[in-house]
């Protein structure tokens, strides 16, 4: 296993940006000078082809599938005595709360500013997403600017591609991307990467009951398990899927879209990063792991644009817009995105597309 002292750490210089805040939403590619000199031992991503061989996709598939199955396989065995429906409602209810909470909230409206939102909306959301337990919105948001800024270089906080592109940097990388970065001592600047929300009090104050809200996020599967069944084992067996795993499997599929679509999948759309559309994870993931298009169009509040990409969280957006929740939203523009696909590639874009020029509501 690799020692702290080859790990590295990334270059301070590079984590500071030269131009925070609304830079930050803009599209992802960093400017050379923000890469720094390229070292001679350390390959510079961008410029390397594309990593398809076997072995990585073993790899990647032994580790994403075996714990899953593990878990799918604990299902039967647990169910009648340990698992039962109101466990699997409850969990799948606080995955669809929190799982939204992210894709809608923490990221295409916090991060992005895909569309705005009335104020109880906005703290509807900023509560669902810390529910995730993925830390408090702004401490999401610094780091997620921080993340399209640099996207695959130095200074991203969680490229699969920091160690290198053979097979054994590769590994190290995205096991990095994945849960490795969370333990980075270095912490992205709120200051420089989320000033916006910074000056929001309701924000501030909902980052600061963060403690408060992981609390209700593991205890209320519990007491609405133990009040449906009105007894104590419903309660822990509620804890245990609908709390724990449900929590867990979540963790998992956010981290997916740091490691695996930055690694493997569909380059449907011109980037300059690693970025990838990713089709087995769209559904678990709300659409987020259509990460291509996110990457290539940041602000763009459905990120499976083409037909057939199914996309939940546009789709809740959609209704939210419909219900007046929120506005300004910034839906797929045909004429922005046909010239964004790569040579040889022309499929069509999806509906919530705006065929022509952009108007409101
Ligand atoms: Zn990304
Ligand atoms: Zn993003």
């Amino acid at each position: 296993m690799a020692t702290s002292a080859n790990i590295g750490t990334p270059g301070t210089a590079a984590l500071v940006p030269p131009a925070p805040g609304a830079a930050a939403l803009v599209p992802p590619v960093p400017a050379p000078s923000a890469l720094g000199p390229p070292a001679p031992s350390r390959a510079r991503p961008e410029l390397e082809p594309e990593p398809s061989g076997l072995g990585e996709r073993i790899l990647i598939g032994t580790f994403v599938a075996v714990p899953m199955i593990a878990l799918l396989a604990a299902i039967p065995l647990a169910w009648g005595w340990g698992l039962g429906w109101h466990d699997i409602v409850i969990a799948v209810a606080f995955y669809v709360i929190a799982g939204l909470g992210i894709s809608m909230g923490y990221h295409r409206y916090f991060t992005h500013g895909s569309f705005k939102a009335v104020r109880p909306f906005k703290i509807a959301l900023a509560v669902a997403g810390s529910l995730a337990i993925e830390g408090p919105v702004l401490t999401w948001v610094a780091d997620h600017r921080r993340h399209h800024k640099y996207s695959d270089a130095e200074g991203d906080p969680h490229s699969p591609w920091r160690f290198g592109n053979d097979w054994k940097a590769l590994t190290k990388g995205l096991a990095y991307a994945h849960i490795g970065w969370l333990f980075d001592p270095n912490r992205t600047s709120q200051e420089k990467f989320c000033p916006d929300w910074l000056a929001d009090d309701d924000i501030r104050r909902l980052s600061r009951w963060f403690p408060g809200l992981v609390a209700v996020s593991l205890l209320a599967p519990a007491l609405i398990g133990g009040l449906w069944a009105w007894s104590w084992t419903a309660a822990i067996t509620a804890f245990f899927w609908a709390s724990l795993v449900r929590v867990a499997f979540l963790h998992h599929v956010t981290w997916s879209i740091n490691s695996i679509c930055h690694t493997f999948g569909e380059e449907e759309f011109e980037v300059r990063d690693k970025s990838r559309n990713v089709n087995w994870l769209a559904i678990l993931s709300f659409g987020e792991s259509w990460h291509n298009l996110h990457h290539a169009d940041p602000t763009c509040a459905r990120h499976g644009v083409l037909k057939g990409q199914v996309d939940v969280a546009a789709r809740s957006i959609w209704i939210a817009e419909k219900l007046g929740w929120v506005y300004d939203v910034r839906w797929p523009d045909e004429a922005r995105l046909t010239g964004k696909q790569r040579a040889g590639r022309s499929r069509k874009l999806g509906s919530m597309t705006k065929r022509a020029v952009r108007s409101p509501g």
